[in-house]
């Protein structure tokens, strides 16, 4: 039976890098964003051609309902779900000192980044301790966090304060689901070439230029998704709980 995995945000960006990797690796794919689904087309069509059955679901994670219709739609489609990717995440609308920033800001961040993968990953684990009775059945849940959970970045708190959670989340989610044999992972990138990192493209250009990593690039979704596809197969299968860095070596201690 194939693999299905569920990718948070996967119309572009690191989520689309995930999903074209698991594609590749011959999973089948449920893409779930806030995007109308014509607006990503182009990204769907990609991973069809990679040989996936494809579902889109416009599901807000923030959202309980929303969750709750895609995992309807999952269970309805395929009957299964091996993998959960949480990449869904948002930086700050504006970038604000701590000394500034709002609670309406605070709110929205963490809805998205660590309250909905949250209880999306409670929903998913349920479900999987109920197939994993069933012969043959493998489940994997790889949450998307970010130098910030352990970086300062005092004019985003908020987002390091989420992606913080996010690295709990993973050990606690790894400890629950370990006598099911459901590991649970956390891939940690540095800086990647997204849009989200397109309104500090000449700032990190610049950066990278002057040693901010010790491999001077960029990161690309295609790094993300590798990591991830090593996880789904079954790689580090011994490891649950531990974090992947996706940073060339961007938090390496120097001197
Ligand atoms: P992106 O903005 O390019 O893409 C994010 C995707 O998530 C978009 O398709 C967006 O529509 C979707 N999304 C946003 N809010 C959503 C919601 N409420 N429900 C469902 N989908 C939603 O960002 P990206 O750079 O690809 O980031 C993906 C993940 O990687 C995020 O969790 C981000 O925090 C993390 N990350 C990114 C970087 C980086 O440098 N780009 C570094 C570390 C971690």
């Amino acid at each position: 039976m194939k693999k299905v995995a569920l990718v948070t945000g996967a119309g572009r960006g690191i989520g689309l890098g995930i999903a074209k990797c698991l594609a590749s690796e011959g999973c089948d794919i449920v893409v779930g964003d806030i995007h109308e689904e014509a607006a990503i087309r182009d990204a769907l069509d990609e991973l069809r051609q990679l040989g996936a059955d494809v579902l889109y679901c416009r599901a807000d994670v923030a959202d309980r309902a929303a969750r709750e219709a895609m995992l309807a739609e999952t269970r309805k489609r395929f009957g299964h779900l091996n993998v959960l990717v949480n990449n869904a995440g948002v930086a700050p609308r504006v970038r604000a000192d701590i000394l500034e920033a709002t609670e309406e800001s605070y709110e929205w961040v963490m809805r998205i980044n660590l309250q909905g993968p949250y209880f999306l990953t409670q929903a998913v684990a349920n479900w999987m301790i109920e197939k994993q009775s069933q012969e043959g059945f493998e489940g994997c849940i790889v949450n998307i966090s970010s130098i910030s959970a352990t970086v300062a970045s005092p004019s985003r708190g908020e987002y390091c304060i989420s992606k913080a959670g996010v690295s709990m989340a993973t050990k606690l989610w790894a400890v629950r689901l370990g006598e099911y044999g459901i590991p649970v992972y956390e891939i940690r990138p540095g800086v990647i070439q997204t849009d989200m990192t397109k309104t500090v493209q000449a700032k990190y250009d610049k950066l990278i230029s002057e040693g901010l990593m010790v491999q001077a690039r960029w990161g690309l979704p295609v790094d993300i998704g590798k990591a991830v596809a090593m996880l789904v197969r079954g790689d580090l299968a011994y490891s649950t709980g531990q974090v992947i860095m996706v940073d060339g070596g961007m938090t390496l201690q120097r001197l």
